[in-house]
């Protein structure tokens, strides 16, 4: 007889359940988030009116939600036993009573993203209880992308690819860095993604500061401009940044650029099952330093990405984590000049059985806009 397949939800709530018990916990809470939608299929949107997820040490979950999204979860590939409250009652009754039918709820996980305030009132109301972060936990799950996820992440990085080629294809010079980012914006649109991150243009000084908020600087030729955008394709971030430069770049731009890419792929080249975190950090800085700029490259050299556009692992010092087959994150060194220019190059890299193949593959060499 076959069995029926798994959905990777309902395998993903096997795992937290299993990591509950490992770890003696008994239930993890979950509110509106990327982890909400990891376990459930859900993109559940935080808002004022409670809605959680639990699961439980045994492999049952339950969600507390407002009675008229109840309907909600009639497709999703998991079936949580449902306490809808109405907008006239108390949403902890009903989690209470959650609780209890799912049994002991002495020391309780609670998901990272859940709102304080929500976190206040259950704690109130579970007062017998003991509460840890359960981000660990659900890190642990989430870092390792299944082949759907990985395919779906594939897809984003070649729209980002194409929005980066479609923009630099074009005049940039007398825009705004607004406009330029405007640009960008549409191109990710056209090309498929259903949500926009922030994103960064910061052309000649602008792009020293490695979280310019983007504003309404004319580039000008002469200009170097670090471009640094993403979004989701359902659900699932893309995230490039790279630094074309507006008319004939001068030998120290091309100096500075030449050792950020040189960075950026040693640090690439350096990745495989095994190696930490901190090591692959340590590849990018090494060399950036040994060029005579370490004290230029200001921030870690990556962040995990997946169902958040940062999400663990971090490659920075002091994470002794080793990387494993299906982790994906960015790599993503940078040097900045104050007052002068920045340079970033970024590309998001998943490691494979033997090395890591990149999700980004539009130009690392310096692109010459007019
Ligand atoms: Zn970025
Ligand atoms: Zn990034």
């Amino acid at each position: 007889m076959n069995r029926p397949v798994e959905s990777e939800q309902a395998g993903r709530i096997r795992g937290v359940a299993e990591r509950l018990r490992a770890a003696g916990l008994d239930l993890l809470v979950v509110g509106p988030s990327s982890d909400f939608y990891y376990l459930t299929g859900l993109v559940g949107l935080p808002s004022e009116r409670l809605k959680v997820l639990l699961v439980s040490s045994q492999g049952e979950s339950a969600m507390v939600l407002p009675a008229f999204e109840a309907s909600l979860v009639d497709h999703l590939p998991v079936r949580p036993a449902l306490y809808p409250w109405e907008e006239t009652q108390d949403p902890l009754v009903g989690l209470q009573r959650a609780v209890r039918d799912l049994g002991s709820a002495r020391r309780v996980a609670v998901g990272p993203q859940l709102w304080g305030v929500f976190l206040l009132r259950i704690q109130q109301a579970l007062s017998e209880s003991g509460f840890v972060d359960g981000g660990p936990l659900l890190a642990e799950l989430r870092m390792r992308k299944s082949p759907s996820e990985l395919e779906l992440m594939r897809t984003a990085g070649r729209i980002a690819d194409q929005a980066y080629l479609q923009v630099i294809a074009q005049p940039v010079a007398s825009r705004t860095e607004r406009e330029v980012l405007g640009m960008i914006h549409d191109a990710l649109r056209r090309g498929g993604l259903d949500r926009l991150g922030g994103g960064i243009v910061g052309a000649g000084a602008n792009g020293a500061s490695p979280h310019y908020k983007t504003a309404d600087r004319r580039i000008a030729a002469g200009d170097a401009i670090v471009i640094d955008y993403g979004g989701q394709y359902r659900s699932y971030w893309c995230d490039i940044t790279r630094t074309p430069h507006a008319g004939p770049p001068s030998d120290e731009f091309r100096r500075v650029y030449r050792i950020v890419q040189e960075a950026q792929q040693a640090a690439f080249e350096s990745v495989r099952p095994g190696v930490t975190c901190e090591s692959i950090d340590r590849v990018a800085r090494d060399y950036i330093t040994r060029h005579g700029f370490g004290e230029h490259f200001l921030h870690r050299t990556g962040h995990g990405i997946g169902l958040d556009g940062h999400e663990e692992p971090y490659l920075v010092a002091g994470n002794a984590l080793p990387v494993e087959e299906g982790m994906t994150f960015s790599i993503e060194p940078g040097i900045y000049l104050p007052g002068r220019f920045g340079v970033r190059i970024e590309d998001i890299v998943v490691v494979t059985r033997n090395g890591a193949d990149r999700l980004n593959s539009s130009t690392r060499d310096i692109a010459i806009v007019s």
